[in-house]
C-alpha cells in the first residue's frame, strides 16, 4: 500500500481483480486489518506551525487536537476509531503520518 497517493476505502475491488486470488476478505464487513494511524516527531504541529489537514480529512474523526503550552497543538489519535485508511497519510506534507500495526506513540484518546 502506497498511502501517499491517497487513502484507502476498503472497497475490496483489488480482492476482487488480483487474478492469482492472492487477497483475501471474507466479507466487506470484515476489519481489513489491524493498522492504525501514528504521528511521528516531524509533525508541523508538534513543532508550532499551525496545521490541521490530517483531522480535516480524517472522515472517522479519529484526530483530535490537544493544544499544549506556547501555541503547540499535538494531533491524538483514537485508534477506537482509526481503520487504518492512510488518508491523513496522504495530506501530510511533513510526512509525518504513519500507518502500522506497530505503534509508535501511545495517542490513543
Ligand atoms: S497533517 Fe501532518 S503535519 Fe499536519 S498536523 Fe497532521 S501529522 Fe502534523
Ligand atoms: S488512518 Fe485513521 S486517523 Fe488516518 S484518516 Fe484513516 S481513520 Fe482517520
Amino acid at each position: 500500500m502506497d498511502f501517499t497517493r491517497g487513502g484507502c476505502d476498503f472497497c475490496s475491488d483489488c480482492v476482487a481483480v488480483c487474478e492469482p486470488e492472492a487477497l483475501l476478505r471474507p466479507s466487506k464487513e470484515a476489519v481489513p486489518w489491524s493498522h492504525k494511524a501514528s504521528i511521528l516527531d516531524s509533525c508541523l504541529s508538534l513543532n508550532g506551525v499551525m496545521c490541521r489537514s490530517c483531522g480535516d480529512a480524517c472522515d472517522k474523526r479519529a484526530i483530535r487536537f490537544s493544544l499544549q503550552v506556547g501555541g503547540k497543538a499535538q494531533p491524538v489519535i483514537d485508534r477506537d476509531r482509526c481503520v487504518g485508511c492512510g488518508t491523513c497519510l496522504s495530506v501530510c506534507l511533513a510526512k509525518a503520518v504513519e500507518i502500522s500495526n506497530n505503534y509508535t506513540r501511545d495517542e490513543t484518546a
